[in-house]
C-alpha cells in the first residue's frame, strides 16, 4: 500500500513542475580540493567525500581551500530540507530501536553522498520529528519505518518542491484488533 503511494511519488518527484534550486548548492566549484572546516568532508572532482586520512593533509596545508560545506551551512541554519514525523502508539516503547534504525540509513545515505544528514530528532509530545539536510533522507527513513515497522508513510512536498514532509504513521490498526480479539477470547 506504502510502497505504491512511494512509487507513485518517484514518478511524480521526478516530473516535477519546478526544477529543484537548493540555494545551498555550490555553484561556483572551487578549484583544486576544499574542505570543510566544520565535519572535514572533502569536495575534490565535484564531488563530497569522507577520508579522515586525506582531510588531516589537506586541514593542515595552506594550499587547501577551507570553506563550510551545504550539510553544515544547513544544520547552522537550521533548514531542513527534509521532515520525518513519526506517529505511533509504539513509539517509546521502540525508542532506541527505531534511534538505531535512524542511525543506520543517514549512516548508508553518509557513506554515498556526505551531504545526506540527519539534523537532529525531536520529541513532541507523542511524536518524534527527525530532520533531515536533504529530501532523498527523508524519503529513506520514511520507506526503511514502513519495510521495518509496517504503517504506512505520506510524502507532501513544500516551498516550490525544496522541501519533503514524510508522516509515518505506525501500524495502530492491527494492534487495535488484536486487543479486541484478546478481548472477545477472554470474554
Ligand atoms: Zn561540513
Amino acid at each position: 500500500m506504502s510502497t505504491r503511494q512511494g512509487k507513485r511519488y518517484t514518478t511524480s518527484y521526478k516530473e516535477r513542475e519546478h526544477p529543484k534550486q537548493d540555494p545551498y548548492a555550490m555553484l561556483k566549484a572551487p578549484k583544486g580540493p576544499a574542505i570543510c572546516r566544520k565535519c572535514l568532508a572533502i569536495y575534490a572532482d565535484k564531488r563530497w567525500h569522507f577520508d579522515e586520512v586525506k582531510a588531516s593533509k589537506l586541514a593542515a596545508s595552506p594550499r587547501t581551500r577551507k570553506l563550510v560545506c551545504p550539510a553544515c551551512q544547513k544544520i547552522r541554519d537550521d533548514y531542513p530540507e527534509g521532515i520525518v514525523t513519526l506517529t505511533w502508539s509504539g513509539l517509546r516503547e521502540h525508542d532506541s530501536e527505531i534511534r538505531g534504525l535512524i542511525a543506520n540509513v543517514e549512516a548508508r545515505a553518509v557513506s554515498v553522498n556526505p551531504l545526506d544528514r540527519v539534523m537532529k530528532i525531536v520529541r513532541r509530545k507523542n511524536e518524534l520529528e527527525v530532520q533531515t539536510t536533504n529530501d532523498r533522507l527523508a524519503q529513506r527513513l520514511g520507506r526503511a519505518l514502513v519495510r521495518s515497522y509496517k504503517g504506512k508513510a505520506v510524502y507532501h512536498w513544500a516551498h516550490r518542491d525544496m522541501m519533503v514532509r514524510v508522516t509515518w504513521q505506525g501500524p495502530e490498526g492491527k494492534r487495535g484488533e488484536l486487543k479486541k480479539r484478546e478481548k472477545v477470547l477472554a470474554g
